[in-house]
């Protein structure tokens, strides 16, 4: 962290200040100039609030050096996260093909969907049980009904269940009988929910907020893993712009971004970025080619007839069809299917 100080201020304030921060464990390395003197903070400076050292009337401005995140942070962490999920893996060479519906509607339902993904190379379930929707009327989801409908489906096919948890409270329960939990994008500032999601050991699929930079979110995912929780998976899934053609606008340069800055998986999801099922193909295409660990997508048996998302949701045959698509683009980039 670097202070500039005000022109003209005296050595007295400045010493001031240099105390007060050696007090907080870092070291202060004055470069005095003719006009400006700046300090130069050495060590720990996470927990150096930068507003407390900003809201001093001697200052003229705070800047960081390093970013904010540590955990997050590939500087102190230079290979990539693999995530173990059973048999499966989230970040190593193989993508993590995550598919289903986007809310469980009923045993038949999620059952189908499960093996019609799966027999087209999923590896992963995905299904909303507790649905964020916009409008209190909108079907909220089947809750703990559904979960019990994912369970059923993961013992039938073998694939590891994605489901989204909006609360703490749910917490014992997600933990017993997920294999990975999703925060979504609303949830990704709820920081009580982040905090007790890292006293766990389970796998963390955090989406980006709807209005989240990158730094914001890496911070979410600091919240969970400096709780004690690393295993955290990041999911693109669009981000508000001002074109309204899309849902969302697929932000395609975060994931090499996040490569570079982060050492965490990251994965994309093209069905919430576009909200249109066609789309879905090009976008996923894309989202191979720039690097991403793995795809989460909504795949429907009746899209039209759907509770949710049917806009953007596409059918199993369409799935199988983008996997063939994927396949030359995954081996291009180094990673397969
Ligand atoms: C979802 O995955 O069903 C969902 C609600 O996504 P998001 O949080 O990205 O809107
Ligand atoms: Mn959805």
């Amino acid at each position: 962290m670097v202070v500039i100080m005000k022109q003209g201020v005296s050595q007295e304030e400045i010493d001031k200040l240099s105390a007060a921060l050696t007090e907080k464990g870092v070291q202060v390395n004055p470069v005095y100039g003719t006009d400006v003197t700046i300090l130069g903070l050495v060590g720990d400076t996470s927990q150096i609030d930068q507003d407390w050292i900003a809201a001093n009337r001697n200052v003229e401005r705070v800047m960081h050096v390093n970013e904010p995140f540590k955990k997050a942070n590939r500087k102190f962490h230079p290979e990539d996260t693999v995530i173990q999920v059973g048999d499966q893996t989230i970040g190593g060479k193989r993508l993590a093909m995550i598919a289903g519906p986007c809310s469980v509607e009923s045993r038949e339902q999620i059952c189908y969907v499960a093996r019609e993904v799966k027999a087209r190379g999923a590896n992963f379930l995905r299904g909303g049980a507790f649905k964020p929707r916009t409008s209190p009327y909108a079907f909220q989801g089947l809750k703990y009904e559904g979960l019990e409908l994912l369970m059923e489906a993961r013992k039938e096919t073998g694939l590891p269940v994605v489901t989204e948890i909006m609360s703490p409270y749910d917490i014992e329960t997600f933990v017993e009988e997920v294999d990975v939990i999703q925060v979504g994008a609303r949830n990704m500032q709820n920081f009580e929910l982040l905090k007790e999601l890292g006293k766990t050991q389970k796998p963390i699929l955090l989406k980006r907020g709807l209005s989240a930079t990158i730094e914001e979110w890496l911070m979410s995912a600091e919240y969970i893993m400096s709780s004690g929780n690393e295993r955290v998976i990041l999911c693109e899934r669009g981000i508000r712009t001002f074109e309204t053609y899309t849902r969302n606008t697929l932000d395609l340069s975060a994931i090499p971004a996040i490569k570079k800055l982060s050492h965490l998986p990251v994965i994309v999801d093209p069905s919430h970025a576009t909200g249109k099922w066609w789309l879905v193909e090009p976008l996923a295409r894309a989202a191979v080619a720039v690097g991403a660990d793995g795809l989460i997508i909504e795949v429907h048996n009746d899209p039209a007839n759907a509770l949710c998302d049917g806009q953007q949701s596409i059918k199993p045959c369409v799935y199988g069809e983008l996997m063939e698509q994927l396949r030359p683009i995954a081996q291009a980039v180094g990673r397969e299917l």
